[in-house]
């Protein structure tokens, strides 16, 4: 979809808002921006936002803060709305909501926070905000700024795009001028959210004790992560009346004993060990341990390896990583890292061992899938990968990186139109419909297809120039 059409999809809600006086809230709510509007602009949102650079692509993170997400969404009172959740490479402490149930969240949030709980309960706020549907309640109330703001952040990362150089500083722009303003959510927002949050949290089996806490310590301006300010507070007014009211409400609740996830400490090392030179990253995680000053041991032993793997001393990663073989139970995450050592340091066969070996163990561990696919494709297996891929295929149905990888194993075999219909569908499922459609012109020009693949490419093509056709009638 061109970008013009989806800003003046943007700009036109606003008129639309104004133009038939107002409805009452929840009437207006459903008619202004409809679910599949929210939808669509959220999915917009997001394709840009990948393009930016400012995101967080590891698919270990990525897995570990999508499936935390899930957990709150499964147990929030509306399980229609969908939910999307990415990670911004920003040590400011915050999380933010978008249309769609597109939710973002900082590095710096998850760095600081003290336990999964804590996480899990700004997480739970900002889903609190999306089944409120607090977005497009803001713009029945004629608060034009926040599509003003949107639109604003739409044009930086329109920027950020054309010019890669500007992409930090325009990010950081649109989401401190932005999103500041525009998700000013009033006090009322902001309790509907801590209730909903707040039942969500507690459905879902974490310490509800930890979103006061949390919040307390925010407000006290006590938990900082290296120069990262609290930026949630700008955006989510905080006070010590809601504070108290929080904390009344989580007295009548029953109390869980929660003990955090293995993988929310290996993020955490992840994201640590990805911060600075490697040089202090490995200096960060050998203070940790000589002083130890840690929550989980095997964790900071992963972020040392992670640390000397940036830092090419690979002897020494592996090292940490016989460590953490004797002295932590079996992790995917570690398991990733042990089979990506061997591949660097000129073992591939077996690092494919122990890749297959832990799939075993972990089948549907991105990581592992990813990494033993570019293992197999590296030393010229494509008819292995492609077998790979086509099973966790049927796991995985919408990842793009998945089809990406087949189309580089077509490329290998020299088969033309399924290259392009896999690399058409790689950009499909990350919502850029014209150079989809684009790869499945060139499949159907390949000359190499039989019959029958072509007439699934042409059905494909068709499908896709309907879609494509869509917001523009639109307009
Ligand atoms: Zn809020």
């Amino acid at each position: 979809m061109p970008k013009i059409i989806y800003l003046s999809l943007l700009l036109l809600f606003v008129p639309a808002a104004l133009a038939d006086g107002l409805p009452d809230l929840g009437e207006v709510a459903q008619t202004v921006m409809t679910p599949q509007d929210e939808q669509r602009i959220g999915e917009e949102i997001l394709r840009d936002v990948a393009a930016s650079g400012e995101i967080v692509n590891d698919i270990e993170v990525v897995d570990y803060l999508q499936a935390l997400g899930y957990r709150l969404a499964a147990n929030s009172p509306d399980n229609r709305q969908r939910f999307t959740f990415f990670v911004v490479r920003d040590n400011s402490i915050n999380a933010f909501a978008l249309p769609g149930g597109v939710i973002g969240v900082h590095t710096g949030l998850i760095l600081s926070a003290s336990s999964e709980s804590e996480l899990a309960s700004v997480l739970a706020h900002e889903i609190g905000h999306v089944v409120q549907r607090h977005l497009a309640r803001m713009v029945a109330l004629q608060q034009q700024d926040a599509w003003k703001s949107f639109a604003a952040m739409a044009f930086a990362l329109l920027a950020a795009r054309s010019n890669p150089q500007l992409a930090g500083a325009s990010m950081q722009a649109a989401q401190a001028g932005a999103i500041q303003k525009q998700l000013d959510f009033t006090r009322e927002h902001e309790r509907e959210a801590d209730r909903v949050g707040l039942q969500i949290l507690d459905q879902a089996g974490f310490d509800t004790r930890a979103m006061p806490a949390f919040f307390e310590q925010l407000l006290k301006g006590t938990r900082f992560y290296e120069g990262g300010a609290p930026s949630f507070l700008r955006t989510h007014p905080l006070t010590t009346e809601r504070i108290a009211d929080v904390r009344n409400r989580v007295e009548q609740l029953p109390y869980h004993q929660v003990t955090d996830s293995p993988e929310f400490s290996y993020v955490r090392a992840k994201l640590r060990a990805m911060e600075g030179s490697p040089q202090q990253a490995i200096a960060w995680f050998q203070d940790v341990l000589r002083e130890k000053k840690f929550n989980s041991e095997a964790a900071q032993h992963y972020g040392l390896a992670m640390a000397y793997t940036r830092a090419n001393n690979l002897e020494q990663a592996r090292r940490e990583v016989r460590w953490l073989r004797e002295h932590a139970p079996r992790h995917a995450m570690v398991e990733t890292l042990s089979a990506h050592l061997e591949f660097a340091m000129g073992n591939p066969r077996e690092a494919e061992s122990q890749f297959r070996r832990a799939l075993a163990d972990f089948p549907d561990h991105r990581g592992l899938i990813y990494g033993y696919a570019e293992a197999l494709l590296a030393s010229g297996q494509p008819d292995a990968a492609l077998k790979l891929l086509g099973d966790k295929q049927r796991i995985f149905p919408d990842d793009a990186h998945l089809y990406e990888l087949q189309s580089q194993a077509y490329t290998q075999q020299g088969k033309n139109l399924l290259r392009h219909q896999a690399q058409g569908e790689a950009y499909f499922h990350s919502y850029n419909l014209a150079s989809a459609i684009e790869q499945m012109e060139l499949a159907l020009k390949s000359g190499d297809g039989d019959f029958y693949q072509l007439s699934i490419v042409e059905a494909r093509l068709k499908q896709l120039r309907q879609m494509m056709g869509d917001p523009k009638d639109k307009k």
